[in-house]
């Protein structure tokens, strides 16, 4: 950082040793990211904080921000200026992307206690609670790149999330020359396979009946081992020992996703039927310099090949748009290979220059107001699709996880079906958190879900 910019008068910890210390956690971004603030909310509370909601005043705010995008990077800036202004003498704290990556940018903001990267993040109990009298705002980010660990956090067993993420590995070694996360989180690293178990296991043991596996690049599992193993040896291990009511997958790279892979979520009931693949563009030579390794027709034969063993299987594609590049033809060679294949929801990126990314300095931009366009367009085709799929299931029983939220326009309780599709059914509140059968009603024009028991 370039210099400290103010000194706040009194230290956070004076405020909050002598009574019931309350805490929240705002999270941006992605599933691993919100893994970690559940890991983080565990551990706090382990050390006596007391978890309250965000419109509450609380003494300790962390906000665990995201980078991905530029708009991403300002929501980061707008959550901790809001936890600024809600909460006066509150110990601030920023952690995440964002402050792993431009802390400089985070220093801007007055009233800020500590800006702590990735790798310290398991160590706020501690350091919230140093007597160290230092000028705030705090630095306290090592070099992401070295490091070569997998931060071993606890189990989110007691977070407020009817299915908990797992974070099983993090960081990325393909340097995509749009993407901001190799940066941001290092290189691959990976969780091993005993401790992946015993987590699942304690989840399980806390109530739990689904577990959403995630990481940054899911794909890349156990590559960091040595031996080497992988996604595909973890998820059979998974299978043989049935650890838990449901697994979840998160986003799997197209050309990692193996046949075995396939197969297994096929043939074990343990799998939920539900792949998320970001294609990011279905122009082959955007896709080359995208640095993306698989091409266009590798990611159609991914598809039909999921489809035929599981025609029942959620397919979440994302979509990347407006790349450098990027003409009308390669956006339509995008838009009609979605078109044309049974994609059941799509997650639909405009294009952001991250700074420090190769991709922020090719030439050929896409104006704004394009991609705006193509965005909207593809986001139709999404809607479409997801209404089709839903549709399909009309009449038929399905088995759902009962959330614990209410859903807060109709007051009807929600459950996720194990491909991915959310049907609201009346009940009693003691069903939240089981799985029980329903029977699918229809599909509304706002595509809510209807279901009912029999
Ligand atoms: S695979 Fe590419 S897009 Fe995904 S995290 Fe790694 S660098 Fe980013």
């Amino acid at each position: 950082m370039k210099k400290r910019k103010k000194r706040v008068s009194s230290h956070p910890v004076s405020s909050i040793q002598n009574h019931f210390p309350k805490f929240t956690i705002t999270t941006l971004g992605c599933k691993v990211n919100q893994s970690e603030s559940d890991a983080m909310a565990h551990q706090l509370k382990n050390s006596g904080w007391h978890p309250v909601h965000p419109k509450e005043k609380a003494d300790l705010c962390i906000i665990n921000t995201c980078t991905v995008t530029q708009k991403a990077s300002m929501q980061s800036r707008q959550a901790v200026r809001k936890a600024i202004r809600s909460n006066p003498g509150a110990c601030i704290i920023v952690t995440g992307c964002y402050a792993q990556t431009e802390p400089d940018e985070i220093d801007k903001i007055n009233g800020i206690h500590h800006i702590i990267g990735h790798g310290d993040k398991s160590k706020i109990p501690d350091i919230i609670l140093s007597e160290e009298e230092a000028p705030y705002p705090r630095l306290i980010r090592q070099n992401i790149l070295s490091e070569h660990n997998f931060e071993q956090t606890p189990a989110p067993v007691s977070g407020n999330r009817t299915r908990p993420f797992l974070k099983i590995q993090d960081g990325c070694d393909s340097f995509c020359t749009y993407c901001i996360v190799p940066y941001a989180r290092g290189r691959s690293r990976s969780m091993p396979i005993e401790n992946v178990l015993e987590n699942i296991k304690q989840l399980k043991q806390a109530g739990y009946h689904e577990v959403v596996l995630t990481g940054v690049h899911l794909g890349a599992y156990g590559l960091d081992f040595s031996p080497k193993t992988g996604l595909t040896e973890l998820l059979h291990r998974i299978g043989d020992t049935h650890p838990m009511g449901r697994v979840r997958l998160s986003s799997i790279e197209p050309h990692e996703l193996t046949d075995d892979i396939i197969q297994l979520v096929a043939k074990a009931d343990i799998f939920c039927h539900h792949f998320h693949l970001p294609l990011q563009s279905g122009d082959d030579l955007i896709l080359k310099k995208m640095h993306r390794p698989y091409t266009r027709s590798l990611f159609k034969n991914q598809i039909i090949k999921i489809n035929e063993l599981l025609p029942d299987a959620a397919i979440g594609v994302d979509t990347l748009i407006g790349f450098p590049g990027e003409t009308e033809k390669a956006f339509e060679n995008t838009y009609s290979l979605i078109a044309e294949l049974p994609v059941t929801y799509l997650h639909v990126f405009p294009f952001s220059a991250r700074k420090g990314t190769p991709a922020s300095k090719y030439p050929q931009p896409v104006d704004s107001k394009t991609i705006k366009a193509r965005c909207k367009k593809m986001r139709s085709l999404g809607q479409v699709k997801r209404k089709d799929f839903y549709k399909k299931f009309t009449g038929k029983p399905v088995e759902i996880l009962i959330e614990d939220k209410r859903d807060k326009f109709t007051g009807l309780l929600k459950g996720i079906t194990s491909n991915y599709m959310p049907v609201h059914v009346n009940g009693d509140d003691n069903l939240k958190n089981t799985l029980v059968q329903v029977r699918i009603e229809k599909v509304k024009s706002d595509k809510k879900v209807l279901g009912a028991f029999y």
